[in-house]
């Protein structure tokens, strides 16, 4: 009985000793373990301190298809719509789509808090000269930054509609490629397909869309004033006609601001009244969507920019407060 007991002493001996000298092993190993851990991360620090310290990046490959190009495939050549490009300054950001693929780009200028809106060639080739005198508003800015106050940031939608734009630079020019009046197709309060042309522009048939907003072009420029906070909005047309102040009635901010502008242009304000009843317009639309005023501007002709007047006109606009 002693002996055996004796002989299970030692038995508990040897198994708590190895169990001592296992967890002796576990402990060291994770004591180099972390030290090599830390060795590691200094390593990195070290690498990322001195370009020259040795840390090789793995080699990596890429696995790419190979494009085969399909032989059926033409791709799209369009005329170019009056080219623009500033030689260097700011680039335009694309807002959307003609019907035929054309960008329609705004320019940003400036970077002040308050943010204002200038849109051109809504109406397309037949008042071609609004978008040249986008231009050369964006070339005068470009070169004179001091044109915008410090606290504004001014947007040009250079030409809305290009496809009207590049097919023809009279009446045919004036729709989209839907034959759609892009400044009847806003969905404002009153916006109609159809309406009566008493007074109105007969040269050809037009309509104001399926529905309002039914065409890209508007769309393009609905999104952009929505995500925007807009001060005030000039559409420029052309020609003859005055200054149209957006909502139906007549919004009063809008009326001040066709005013200041009619001051600084001499362009008619009231408006001619032609007995034409405008629906679904860009400044209709906009007033009743968060712009503080907007009007639609007419120059003279359909020919010339009067750049002058519209450089009067810029900074009345600019100092606009609604
Ligand atoms: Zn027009």
């Amino acid at each position: 009985m002693r002996g055996r007991k004796k002989s299970s002493h030692t038995w508990v001996y040897v198994i708590w000793g190895l169990n001592g000298s296992i967890l002796l092993i576990v402990l060291i190993v994770a004591v180099l373990y972390t030290t090599s851990l830390r060795a590691s991360a200094a390593d990195d620090l070290l690498a990322t301190a001195a370009p020259q310290a040795t840390r090789e990046i793995p080699p990596t490959s890429y696995f790419l298809p190979t494009l085969t190009p399909n032989p059926l495939y033409t791709p799209p050549v369009f005329e170019t719509s009056t080219p623009f490009a500033l030689a260097d300054g700011p680039r335009p950001t694309v807002i959307g789509f003609s019907l035929a693929a054309r960008p329609i780009d705004v320019y940003t200028l400036g970077a002040g808090e308050k943010e204002y809106l200038i849109v051109s060639g809504i109406h397309g080739g037949y008042e071609w000269n609004t978008v040249a005198l986008a231009n050369e508003l964006i070339t005068y800015i470009n070169e004179n930054p001091g044109a915008i106050p410090t606290d504004v940031t001014l947007y040009i939608i250079r030409n809305m509609n290009p496809d009207g734009e590049a097919r023809a630079h009279d009446v045919d020019g004036r729709v989209n490629n839907n034959g759609v009046d892009l400044n009847r197709n806003f969905p404002s309060e009153n916006w109609t397909e159809e309406r009566d042309r008493d007074g109105f522009w007969i040269y050809r048939p037009t309509t104001g869309g399926a529905y309002g907003g039914s065409e890209p072009e508007t769309r393009s420029v609905m999104g952009f004033i929505t995500n925007h906070r807009i001060e005030a909005l000039i559409s420029y047309h052309s020609a003859a006609l005055g200054v149209f102040p957006g909502g139906v009635p007549w919004e009063e901010p809008s009326k001040q601001l066709a005013q200041a502008l009619s001051k600084a242009t001499g362009y008619p304000y009231p408006p001619i009244d032609t007995g034409c009843e405008y629906t679904g317009t860009l400044a209709d639309w906009a007033v009743e969507n968060g712009v503080g005023a907007a009007v639609d501007m007419e120059l003279r002709n359909h020919r010339d920019t009067d750049f002058e007047e519209n450089l009067k006109a810029l900074k009345v606009f600019l100092n606009f407060q609604p």
